[in-house]
């Protein structure tokens, strides 16, 4: 998680606060003297650590007879109330509006992850139903355009560019017009960038932005660069018209702090940071969960957003077959699909409240892995074989060797699979029923607006109340995910949490525990089960403080 170091120290300072017998002004000053420096220390600017350690203190009343528990609790509550506000300009970040062309430009520092950032973000759009594109105006860098194109065709994003043409405002000028005549609505605009920050650069910029009037204009910061973020970041704020900022190289990096105070200096809202060098390696970023997640809550909403990504309800003929106790081998091959389309394992792990961060370490490539490994066993079977459930199997025993032979895999794997299928439709029956997971998020979907953002703000706090009921039901988060090392998929995350009677059933079935090759299955089970997921008024506490019941 990013910057779970300085969370856990602020987290220690919090509660060495709260160990104390008494409230007085030393206690008081020591906890925030610990904070302080952990911010410090994470290249936070001085001045917005003083400016919230006397916030802090401002809004707190010691001398307010309320007794030690209450004086602790709205403490802590000072503190995540400042440590949101760092992290938030109070500035609504703009947003693409359906059915027109939204023209976004990048703009930062060579290297700083502008192209990288802006696949991503072009796939992030694709993937929630926009019809998506890139332009390349980088016509400085060698080798700009081949990235670019490379990156697009992986993801299977169009693209626009020129090994020839040397000048960016008409490239710009060119591939904006292109898109918006063939109706594209996410039209993404690289930009080239410079080593430092020089005139030539933001002249570049801001005849470019002239020339293609974008609607949303997105500086990229190299979230390594610690206290120079202040000043680079009010540099592009002055030259372009920067809307939001996305930091990258958040992953691992103990400084990733210093990035923070390029909200305060430009008040821009930071709507991404980048977390690694792949195609999902993106985050939405929001005051509120992002503190959360760093203290080591969860995020709620984003977990939400990424259940919701699943549009499992728009399944319309899945649902249909699940009320009526179908479930085929062609279905799981449909959810494999969806959860490989989904991005890693951990980037939803992270979401989850109380999973300890070591434990989702390595293991998503393996899952993945093993996932496409029993879609290839799939694909090898008959069209009456992938619609029957299992039957076919069962009576012709020999069609496990033909199916195997085919998959260049072995009998023993493939029955693995049909082992698994066993369990995995069991457990999807059940969820489909009336009271499932399924339902519930149907009914949150509906009360929040689907495809919405997704903030807690939009969602029905009785419909997540339940569906965190459900997933209270789960008994260990920690054991789900040395299971999930196995398997590997959100889906199953799902499942599970929707089959809550039959989750050890479900364990049992899967028994993927023991599979070799499994990270998250062996490392996962020698940590301490059953101490991941809190009980249930510990998550109902904190709702209550995400403000969500
Ligand atoms: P540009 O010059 O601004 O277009 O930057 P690039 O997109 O070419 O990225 C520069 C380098 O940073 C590349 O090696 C990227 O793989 C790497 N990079 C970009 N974003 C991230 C990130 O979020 N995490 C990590 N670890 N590397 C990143
Ligand atoms: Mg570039």
């Amino acid at each position: 998680m990013v910057l779970a170091d300085l969370g856990r120290r602020i987290n220690s300072a919090i509660n060495n606060m709260s160990k104390s017998n008494v409230v007085d002004e030393k206690v008081v000053d020591d906890m925030l003297k610990d904070i302080c420096k952990a911010l410090l220390e994470s290249d936070i600017n001085v001045k917005l650590v003083q400016q919230l350690r006397k916030n802090v203190k401002a809004s707190i009343n010691l001398d307010e007879n309320t007794g030690a528990v209450n004086k602790k609790r709205n403490i802590q509550k000072a503190v995540m109330d400042e440590l949101t506000r760092l992290v938030d300009p109070g500035v609504e970040a703009w947003k693409p509006k359906k059915g027109k062309a939204n023209v976004i430009m990048f703009v930062g520092l060579q290297g700083s992850g502008k192209t990288t950032t802006c696949t991503k973000l072009a796939s992030f759009y694709q993937r929630k139903g926009w019809k998506t594109c890139l332009v390349c105006t980088d016509t400085f860098r060698a080798g700009a355009f081949d990235q670019l194109k490379q990156n697009a065709t992986k993801a299977k994003i169009p693209y626009f560019g020129s090994y020839t043409e040397t000048d960016p405002v008409q490239l710009a000028h060119e591939g904006v017009n292109k898109f918006k005549k063939d109706h594209f609505e996410i039209i993404i605009v690289d930009t080239s960038g410079r080593h430092k920050q020089e005139q030539e650069l933001f002249d570049e910029m801001q005849q470019i932005s002239s020339a293609i009037n974008p609607d949303s204009t997105i500086f990229v910061m190299d979230g390594t660069i610690g206290q120079a973020a202040d000043a680079q970041s009010r540099a592009f704020k002055e030259a372009a018209n920067v809307g939001s900022i996305i930091v990258t190289k958040m992953d691992g990096h103990a400084k990733g702090g210093g990035a923070i105070s390029a909200v305060a200096a430009t008040q821009c809202p930071i709507i991404f940071i980048g977390t690694g060098e792949h195609m999902h390696d993106l985050e939405r970023f929001a005051p509120g969960p992002f503190i959360s997640k760093m203290m080591g809550m969860g995020d709620i909403s984003g977990l939400m957003e990424t259940v919701q990504d699943l549009k499992l309800d728009q399944n319309k003929d899945l649902m249909k077959k699940l009320e009526q106790g179908q479930f085929s081998i062609r279905d799981m091959y449909e959810q494999f699909t969806t959860i490989l389309k989904m991005g890693p394992l951990s980037k939803v792990m992270g979401m989850m409240p109380g999973i300890p961060q070591e434990l989702m370490a390595g293991s998503d490539q393996d899952a993945t892995n093993r996932i496409k490994r029993f879609m290839c066993i799939m694909d090898s079977m008959s069209a009456q074989e992938l619609d029957g459930e299992g039957k076919e199997f069962i009576n012709e025993p020999k069609r496990i060797n033909r199916v195997a032979r085919g998959s260049g895999t072995s009998v023993v794997e493939v029955e693995t699979l049909l082992q698994q299928y066993k369990g995995f439709a069991a457990m999807v029956k059940k969820m489909g029923g009336q009271n499932g997971f399924l339902k519930n998020m149907q009914a949150m979907q509906q009360a929040g607006g689907a495809g919405g953002g997704g903030g807690p703000g939009g969602m029905n706090p009785n419909a997540m109340a339940q569906a965190m009921r459900q997933m209270g039901g789960m008994g260990g988060v920690q054991n789900m995910i040395s299971q999930m090392g196995g398997m590997g998929g959100v889906q199953n995350m799902i499942e599970q949490m929707g089959g809550m009677g039959a989750m050890q059933d479900m364990m049992r079935n899967f028994g993927m525990g023991g599979m070799p090759g499994m990270g998250g299955g062996g490392g996962g089970g020698g940590r301490g089960r059953g101490g991941g997921m809190p009980d249930m008024a510990k998550m109902s506490q904190m709702m209550r403080s995400m403000g969500l019941a």
